[in-house]
């Protein structure tokens, strides 16, 4: 092998992940005018998508974002510090052991079952107010909200069952909202349309980041993405009218010249076929880059993409640059996640979709908030 002209740096720099809060707030704006005259809520469970729950509030609160939802509890107390005056939904609900921290701090849960409105009705006259709850109807998610049956107890007595409470919103979930043609989408619009016919007036929200391309039928009152605000593609594979808030890039450690025949990285899954320039780079799986990354997709270097080669280790990372035009030298920025290299595809080379990989970035990564572009 070549040693000469293997270049290694010292003052060796982590991994920088841009989070451009502005995008996300622009993300909100395009889908304020998608969704029009429907209101827009931002969803920001899971620390806003790995995004980082602050700062990604608060561009979206200074947006104009006045509706939230969150997944859990804690999560809704995080928020309610830096929104003081936005409505929280907290979609896990009512548990019997959350009604206290809901109430101290004026959440509002999603109340996914009978029992859960019963409980939050018991709270309501236990502590002598009315309290604001949004009601989750499951229309083919089979994963929370109510029932059929559920849903035609209640319709049958809901002024009894909704005592001390106000709906201020009923709402359900798309199971395949990211597949346009996906049969489905009408499927659960007509089971939500029939389930509105039967309770009392109130606000509805159906859909999410995918539901609000599916048109005009899909908006009611309210549309709820999370996806979309982080400049993930609602509708895989179609233009994405929103645009990229997350950038994930770090230096070339260290470039080398091999031989045709040798192999590169654990277990020597993939052999040169031609003499080659790899250049390894100090980003692993221990980093978010799943390891099914291994020998499939790439890493932009000067907008060109640069293929990934042999597995992914826990720290390091080798693609081949051999086609890259220019010569590659270590110090060299290398980007994982950004302009040339989309969310979909490291989620489409990764086997997994674009939230997983939002979820999962670095924690090693220094992190920057860009607020203006
Ligand atoms: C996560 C979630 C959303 C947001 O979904 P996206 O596809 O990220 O826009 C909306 N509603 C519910 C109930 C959710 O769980």
């Amino acid at each position: 092998m070549d040693r000469a002209d293997d270049e290694i740096i010292t003052d060796f720099e982590a991994a920088n992940l841009t989070v451009r809060t502005h995008a996300v707030a622009a993300n909100f704006r395009t889908a304020q005018r998608l969704a029009s005259p429907s209101l827009v809520a931002g969803v920001v469970k899971a620390d806003a998508y790995g995004l980082g729950l602050t700062p990604v509030a608060k561009a979206l609160v200074d947006a104009g974002c006045d509706t939230f939802f969150v997944a859990r509890l804690d999560e809704g107390i995080a928020l309610r510090m830096l929104a003081r005056r936005a409505r929280i939904f907290v979609l896990d609900g009512a548990q019997p052991d959350m009604v206290p921290g809901l109430i101290s701090h004026n959440l509002t849960p999603v109340l996914n079952s009978l029992a859960e409105i019963a409980a939050w009705s018991a709270a309501a006259r236990a502590t002598k107010t009315q309290l604001d709850a949004a009601v989750h109807i499951d229309t083919g998610m089979n994963r929370l909200g109510l029932a059929a049956s559920e849903l035609n107890a209640l319709a049958a007595e809901p002024a009894r069952m909704l005592s001390g409470l106000r709906v201020v919103l009923w709402m359900s979930h798309l199971a395949c909202s990211d597949e346009p043609d996906n049969k489905m989408n009408a499927m659960q619009l007509e089971r939500f349309k029939t389930a509105l016919a039967m309770l009392p007036e109130a606000p509805a929200s159906l859909s999410a980041s995918g539901g609000i391309l599916l048109g005009k039928d899909y908006l009611f009152d309210m549309v709820r993405p999370g996806l979309a605000l982080y400049g993930g593609a609602p509708h895989p594979g179609y233009a994405n009218p929103f645009q990229p808030a997350v950038r994930l890039t770090t230096k070339i450690m260290q470039v080398r010249h091999a031989p045709k025949g040798e192999t590169v990285g654990y277990s020597a899954t993939y052999r040169l076929k031609r003499p080659s320039v790899l250049a390894t780079a100090a980003l692993g799986y221990a980093d978010g880059i799943f390891r099914t990354l291994s020998n499939s997709g790439s890493v932009g270097i000067n907008g060109i993409k640069a293929p990934v080669v042999g597995r992914v280790s826990m720290d390091l990372l080798t693609f081949d640059v051999t086609d890259v035009p220019g010569t590659i030298t270590a110090g060299q920025d290398v980007e994982l996640i950004g302009d040339t290299v989309s969310l979909e595809d490291i989620a489409t080379a990764a086997d997994t979709i674009t939230y997983e990989i939002l979820t999962s970035l670095s924690r090693r990564a220094r992190r920057q908030y860009e607020e203006t572009p």
